[in-house]
């Protein structure tokens, strides 16, 4: 990239990563929700990944999408025979609103309870106002949130177990979350994964000094994680519906070349900005 004084390349990154109409569709469009494995199920839109962990104690949610999809939400949860109002837990992969924007509504219709990372539940309690790449359009109704997870945390619910591991970089508090699930008899390590993104500047970026650092830190954590089955923030960032359409979700290599690739792409933007003068 030619030189480019540091707020010109903000508000380039800023429009790339502003959503093309054509990706606005696969966000809102509805997909059949179905179960990944064991007992994890997709309940999301055709791209907006969202997930439900059901267990004989009631169910944890892990995203939900844009803020009109609450409805969408309960009715992939009634699909799947589960109930909304069984939701204990909400949890979050990233403070980002095409994530989190109808958790609010879902809190107060379940009264869940929501965790969050230390640094990801202080953009949820003000609607996305401290996350400069939160531009007015991108702001949400404000979460409370009941717990503060730190990274290697478990949440328990029901006999499942879920950990969290602290991936930022994306977001400051963006994180992954294992947990196994047993299908047919057979035990498969999962992960639900936030992907790294690079959507800010990774040099110079005087709202996130570390950003660098943590994402070169949670490449190295994700890689280390190497689970049998992955699922992500976006549906299409682990072909969801190729997967679903071949009715399996075990793809321990393809975890690899996703992280690999976007390590590379974060390592050449790095590079890139260094060069500036
Ligand atoms: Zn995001």
């Amino acid at each position: 990239m030619p030189y480019m004084p540091r707020t010109l390349l903000l508000l380039l990154l800023m429009s790339l990563s502003t959503p093309a109409l054509a990706q606005q569709e696969s966000w809102k469009a509805p997909f059949p929700a179905h179960k990944i494995a064991g007992n994890l199920n997709y309940v999301g839109t055709e791209d907006l990944a969202c997930f439900l962990i059901t267990t004989p104690e009631g169910h944890i949610l892990i995203n939900s999408g844009l803020a009109d999809s609450a409805l969408t939400i309960r009715e992939s949860v009634n699909e799947l025979g589960y109930t909304l109002g069984d939701i204990k837990i909400l949890l979050t992969t990233q403070a980002h609103f095409d994530h989190v924007a109808a958790l609010g509504e879902i809190q107060k219709l379940t009264r869940a309870e929501m965790f969050a990372t230390e640094q990801d539940a202080a953009v949820l309690e003000d609607g996305g106002k401290s996350d400069p790449f939160l531009q007015e359009q991108y702001r949400f109704t404000p979460l409370e949130v009941d717990r503060r997870l730190k990274d290697g945390d478990t949440i328990r619910l029901g006999g499942t177990e879920l950990v969290v591991h602290l991936t930022p970089g994306h977001t400051k508090g963006s994180a992954s979350y294992s947990m196994s699930v047993t299908e047919e008899g057979k035990k498969y390590s999962v992960v639900i994964a936030n992907m790294g993104t690079v959507v800010m500047p990774l040099v110079g970026n005087s709202y996130y000094p570390r950003i660098a650092e943590d994402f070169a830190e949670s490449f190295r954590v994700q890689k280390a994680l190497a689970p049998d089955i992955w699922v992500a923030a976006h549906a299409s960032q682990y072909d969801m519906r190729e997967k679903y359409e071949r009715g399996s979700f075990v793809d321990p290599e393809g975890y690899k070349r996703a992280v690999d690739r976007l390590e590379k792409l974060y390592l050449e933007q790095l590079a890139q900005e260094r060069q500036e003068p």
